[in-house]
């Protein structure tokens, strides 16, 4: 029988083996994962954290029993610590006993996924020091707050999980500060747009120490109880670091498996290594931008999904290809939806686009219909016309404008095509104009001059 072998059993490597079993039953799927849990929705971690989701149970994406019944089997802590390509096998440690053992196989999948990325400072220890990037930090952050309830929280870092995290550490009754080296917020947020994000933290009571060096950690009986930074001293019962993710790929180093400087996996449109019986799914792995045509590192769980399951067919003998990402993303700050998709101006311009830009605010709702609000707009497109990225944020909508504006990077549309896209309207909804329209409009008059 042949048999299937996969690293690490979360979204790329269960869809991949479930897949593969799906359409190759006689195949045998064994997954082998270093982590105490299976197959369930990290994104959904801050939320049980701040007590929107009740339970950490409630994450779990697939049921033993759902796994047993689609035939895989599933090894847990148990991690792939060697690449042995030419015997095809690999050597796996027993987390519980430290044993090794070789396990062999005819394909191999590799979705290991990422591995933080910790800021390297002396004494950053202590039982109130954080991380949120498994189940086991969720459940650990948890019972801290449960039990200590602290009363103040430093998230170091400003991207999608330390926005998230503000937010539901308020929720909790937390005193919130956000600090970072840089002005940066979410990967490439433009100006007017970050502007308006820290705004809104502002006004939820988040202190902001942007473009501040932590010079050193201060902390007694085990505990962690400020960080020293170039603008004095900040407090905190509780720290949680979010500092960004590389490729958890350290196991392959030395191996034929070809890897991009920060370690992610190289991989063509069927997930394919380009090493025989090697593939590789999720976050490992770089992907093609639509936009720019090059691989970059931008791991999501949305991707990993897809990715999984294209290796899942191609192992199996299908033919289906994953052509790449435009980059697109969504999270919410408090009463701020913000989403980003294809490049910035900065971006464009690394990618030797010469771009111009126009960013735009709307009423998200016809004007005469409560509620609502305002919508930034910020579009990017070349001289030509080409629309390369996009940005909107507001109090509602973002979802449905980022994901429309993604769709039109993906099919290459130009300015003038979006500004007459026919979108839907109707006053609880959108204005007549919608805001996506009214920025291409603007952006459309820049280009045509
Ligand atoms: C708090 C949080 C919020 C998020 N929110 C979003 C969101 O809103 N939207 C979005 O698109 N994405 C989000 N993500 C990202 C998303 O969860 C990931 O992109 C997705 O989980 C990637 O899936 P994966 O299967 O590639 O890797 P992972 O989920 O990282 O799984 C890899 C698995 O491999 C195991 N492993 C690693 N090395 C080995 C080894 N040597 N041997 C055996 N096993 C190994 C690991 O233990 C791990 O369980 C979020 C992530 C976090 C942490």
């Amino acid at each position: 029988m042949p048999r299937l072998l996969v690293i690490g059993g979360m979204a790329a490597g269960m869809s991949a083996a479930s897949k593969l079993r799906r359409l190759r039953p006689e195949w045998e799927a064994t997954v082998l994962e270093a982590g105490p849990d299976l197959s369930y929705g990290a994104c959904g971690l801050p939320y049980v954290v701040g007590g929107i989701t009740p339970s950490f149970d409630d994450l779990n994406a697939l049921e033993p029993e759902e796994i047993a019944r689609r035939g895989i089997e599933v090894r847990l802590r148990q991690r792939v610590v060697e690449l042995m390509e030419g015997k095809k096998r690999v050597r796996v440690e027993d987390l519980a006993s430290g044993r090794t053992a070789e396990e062999s196989y005819d394909a191999l999948l590799v979705s290991s996924g990422s591995a933080l990325v910790l800021p390297d400072l002396r004494g950053l220890e202590g039982d109130n020091l954080f991380t949120l990037h498994d189940l086991p930090d969720g459940r650990r952050l948890s019972t801290f707050i449960e039990t200590v309830r602290p009363r103040s929280a430093l998230i170091w870092g400003t991207g999608y999980i330390a926005l998230e995290m503000a937010e539901n550490f308020a929720a909790r009754g937390m005193a919130v500060t956000l600090i970072n080296r840089s002005t940066r917020v979410l990967r490439n947020l433009v100006e007017p747009l970050r502007d308006r994000i820290l705004r809104e933290l502002e006004e939820r009571g988040v202190r902001l120490f942007l473009e501040t060096q932590v010079l050193e950690a201060l902390g007694a009986n085990g505990r962690l109880l400020a960080l020293r930074t170039d603008r004095g001293e900040l407090a905190a019962d509780l720290f949680l670091i979010a500092t960004g993710v590389r490729p958890a790929t350290d196991f392959l180093r030395g191996s034929p498996v070809p890897l991009a400087r920060n370690g992610a996996i190289r991989v063509d449109e069927t997930c394919a290594t380009g090493v025989h019986g090697i593939w590789a799914a999720g976050d490992c792995c770089e992907v093609r931008h639509l936009v720019t045509g090059r691989p970059v590192y931008i791991p999501l769980g949305t991707t990993a999904n897809k990715m999984g399951r294209v290796a899942g067919t191609n192992i199996a003998g299908g033919r289906e290809r994953f052509p790449g990402v435009v980059g697109t993303a969504a999270t919410r700050a408090f009463g701020l939806e913000v989403g980003v998709t294809g490049l910035g101006p900065v971006e464009a311009r690394e990618a030797g686009f010469d771009p111009a830009e126009a960013w735009i605010e709307a009423g998200s709702r016809a004007g005469y219909y409560p509620g609502g609000g305002g919508v930034l707009v910020h579009l990017t497109a070349d001289r030509r016309g080409r629309l390369l990225g996009g940005q909107v944020c507001g109090p509602e909508g973002t979802k449905g404008r980022i994901d429309t504006l993604a769709a039109a990077l993906t099919c290459g549309m130009k300015v003038e095509e979006l500004a007459m896209l026919d979108l839907a309207y109707a006053p609880p909804f959108a204005p007549v104009w919608d805001p996506l329209l009214v920025a291409a409009g603007v952006l459309k008059g820049q280009l045509d001059r």
